[in-house]
């Protein structure tokens, strides 16, 4: 299993995650900040649950965040 976390809060829109990560990640119109779809928010933090299948763009995603708030753990 993969998890993967967003600190919301410090995005600051670039937009990678979505461009590299598309299926896990949307910008939002509201705050233009970017949403980790499906996440649970626990004080600020937004964790999601998935399948290894996730891994590899979730990688990139967390490498590209300029502000390094994308964390993926494989469990
Ligand atoms: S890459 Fe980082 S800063 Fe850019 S939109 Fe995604 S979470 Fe926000």
């Amino acid at each position: 299993m993969v998890i993967i976390t967003h600190h919301r809060r410090k995005c600051i829109g670039c937009n990678y995650c979505v461009e590299l990560a598309q299926a896990y990640w949307r910008m939002s119109k509201r705050d233009g900040k970017s949403v980790l779809l499906g996440a649970e928010e626990k004080k600020g933090v937004h964790t999601l649950r998935v399948g290894e299948e996730a891994l590899e763009a979730n990688e990139a995603a967390a490498k590209a965040c300029p502000v390094n708030i994308i964390q993926v753990k494989v469990v």
